[in-house]
């Protein structure tokens, strides 16, 4: 069994069962989510006893780190990791002044299939558990010697539709006794999955919410988005504004910018249109081209139009700065793999 997949009471109850004492849980925690030491026999504060009961019945992690890609700047890391069964994930770190942000995937492939992004291409495997993404984090923070400060569900996967592992991990990256994480340095990406949206507000965390919004109408989002037909835009937008009522997080909505799809000054008059009277940012990401499909990024000239175009509106904008191209670690970029 995997003892990130437990709780400490469970573990408790475990060690006192086998004559061992409860207040070791706390220890093991310790180790593991404080100094991030991911074997039993490091514990030296363990007796031997303990440590090869340990060994016997449990594993500390199951992810295997098979590469790390570097991006040129050195801002940006990729980690290829193997899980238990033969799968591949991807995750990202991405460093700034202030930031160590990593971006986790939820889940193997992606059920949505948003026809610009690598992640679906192969089409949706499986969930990840929530021991699965808690450990993304803490292989990156091992390699790094240090603790991250961001965490953003992002990578590959829809979050929404793998709710109960993906609310678990998050309660354990935030909890004190745990990663310690807080929940304001946490957001989760989703293409718009209504229901669970609204299921998550109900959870009473206090994450931020980034819907990927990419067109300003229902016509152009079920275009590139064929999984919200599901859904009619104002209603997602009515149930994001009953999450912030209730959070008090700004909503943020990421707006892919794509050539010749969504990125006209008409669109932009449209998404004002939208979005005036939401107190929301607007995160602009420019297109990352990605191999077999025809989509492009539009030129910088016409990016600025449309972010100048936003702001004239008074909006509030920031622009993505594409990080990690180099090592194809970017928005969209995190493509399903499997053993070869
Ligand atoms: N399933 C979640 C998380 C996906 S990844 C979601 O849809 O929000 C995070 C963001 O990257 C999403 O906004 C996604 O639409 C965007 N993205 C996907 N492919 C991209 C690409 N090729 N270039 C730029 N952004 C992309």
């Amino acid at each position: 069994m995997n003892i990130l997949n437990i709780d400490q009471n469970k573990l408790k109850q475990i060690l006192v069962s086998n004559n061992f004492k409860a207040f070791s849980a706390n220890q093991i925690f310790e180790w593991i989510y404080k100094k991030g030491i991911l074997s039993f026999d490091e514990m030296t504060n363990l007796s031997k006893d303990l440590r090869d009961f340990l060994n016997k019945n449990f594993k500390v992690c199951s992810l295997k780190v098979k590469t790390i890609e570097l991006s040129k700047d050195e801002q940006t890391k990729k980690y290829l990791f193997e899980l238990e069964d033969g799968y591949f994930i991807e995750s990202v770190l991405i460093l700034s002044d202030t930031r160590k942000t990593i971006c986790v995937s939820s889940q193997v492939g992606c059920p949505v299939r948003c026809s610009f992004c690598a992640s679906g291409k192969k089409g949706f495997f499986r969930n990840l558990k929530a021991f699965e993404i808690v450990e993304q984090v803490l292989l990156i923070a091992k390699d790094i010697n240090e603790k991250s400060t961001n965490i953003v569900f992002m990578g590959m996967g829809e979050p929404l539709l793998n709710f109960d592992e993906v609310v678990k991990a998050v309660k354990i990256m935030s909890d004190d006794k745990y990663l310690n994480i807080s929940q304001r340095r946490i957001t989760i990406s989703t293409a718009g999955i209504l229901e669970n949206i609204k299921r998550l507000k109900d959870e009473n965390l206090k994450v931020y919410l980034a819907l990927s919004l990419h067109g300003a109408t229902d016509e152009i989002r079920n275009r590139i988005i064929p999984y919200s037909k599901k859904y009619k835009l104002q209603d997602i937008l009515k149930e994001l504004r009953l999450y912030f009522e209730k959070t008090k997080r700004d909503i943020l909505f990421e707006y892919i910018l794509i050539e010749s799809v969504n990125d006209s000054i008409e669109d932009a008059k449209k998404l004002v249109h939208l979005l005036k009277n939401f107190q929301c940012t607007i995160n602009l990401i420019p297109y990352n081209e990605v191999e077999n499909l025809s989509y492009k990024r539009p030129s910088g000239v016409k990016i600025l139009k449309f972010k100048n175009y936003l702001i004239s509106k008074g909006l509030n904008v920031v622009q993505r700065y594409t990080k990690g191209k180099d090592i194809a670690a970017s928005c969209g970029q995190l493509a399903y793999k499997r053993r070869l």
